[in-house]
């Protein structure tokens, strides 16, 4: 081999180096295939049915992957249940979580988020011929069935102290106990999107009522790895255009609607700025 060609050979080699470098160096994210943490449990919201996703944050996600370059048959849903979410981000399993994830500062120790996205609030399923609960406050001597890490858990320990909580690893364990003959448990707490969602389907129906009195303010944000703010105002922009778009409010109507929910006070949010 000519010097020459040594030298073009070097050069080359030294270019790719330096390209792969950029595109697997910290803080950076390949956008042409993405893997996205979603719940798989959660009709209207995050849904797998043998390998059919649908739900607001599945079309939340598609979009916001659309507009990072990743078109949809180059998604890979993740499933990403309350209490791994943030370590899923952490270790790389996922580079996006759309899933029902409330943004707040103990998260944000460990992740970041763009968002909000979408405003929810907690509440309460209970059976369909329950009239003894109407809030928290009648929660007493109740048996009450949540998720593990979740903030509804957190906040309903706080609001009703010595609350009876069972924490289970998804809401659909919590599903299964409030229906089931032996009355495992007495009522369900998370945001009302999730509830709205268990309480319409066929299965359900005649079964379960959601109490409807919203008592806390839940902020969904897209989790990411902590500190990757080149990747958090990509996301930040395409939620803007989602909501500018059009497109926010049919994902809304699509899969909220057959549900009946309405979106409550402060939606579509404005994403704050990333940090
Ligand atoms: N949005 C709440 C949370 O992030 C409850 C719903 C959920 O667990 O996904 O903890």
């Amino acid at each position: 081999m000519s010097l020459k060609k040594i030298g073009a050979t070097v050069a080359a080699t030294a270019l790719a180096l330096s390209l792969s470098a950029c595109g697997g160096g910290a803080g950076s994210t390949n956008l042409s295939a993405l893997k996205i943490g979603i719940k798989f449990d959660q009709p209207g919201m995050g849904l797998n049915e043998g390998g059919k996703y649908t739900g607001f944050d599945v079309d939340v996600a598609t979009y916001i992957a659309g507009k990072l370059g990743t078109p949809a048959d180059k998604i890979q849903w993740v499933q990403a249940a309350t209490p791994q979410r943030e370590t899923l981000i952490e270790n790389g399993s996922v580079d996006l979580v759309v899933a029902t994830y409330s943004i707040n500062d103990t998260r944000k120790q460990r992740v970041s988020f763009a968002g909000p996205y979408f405003i929810a609030g907690q509440d309460l399923l209970i059976r369909a011929d329950d009239t003894s609960i109407t809030g928290p406050e009648s929660l007493k001597g109740k048996k009450l069935c949540s998720v593990a890490n979740s903030t509804s858990a957190q906040n309903v320990e706080k609001k009703v102290p010595g609350v009876n909580l069972q924490n289970f690893n998804t809401y659909s364990e919590c599903m299964t106990a409030l229906t089931s003959s032996t009355k495992a448990v007495d009522a369900l707490t998370t945001d009302d999107t999730i509830l709205a969602g268990y309480a319409s389907q066929a299965a359900y129906a005649g079964k379960v009522k959601v109490v409807g009195k919203p008592f806390s303010t839940e902020n969904y944000g897209v989790g990411l790895k902590k500190g990757n703010v080149d990747l958090c105002n990509k996301v930040t922009a395409a939620i803007n255009e989602m909501i500018k778009d059009g497109s926010w409010e049919k994902a809304v109507q699509a899969n909220l609607g057959p549900a009946n929910y309405k979106p409550g006070p402060g939606n579509p949010p404005t994403p704050a700025a990333c940090s």
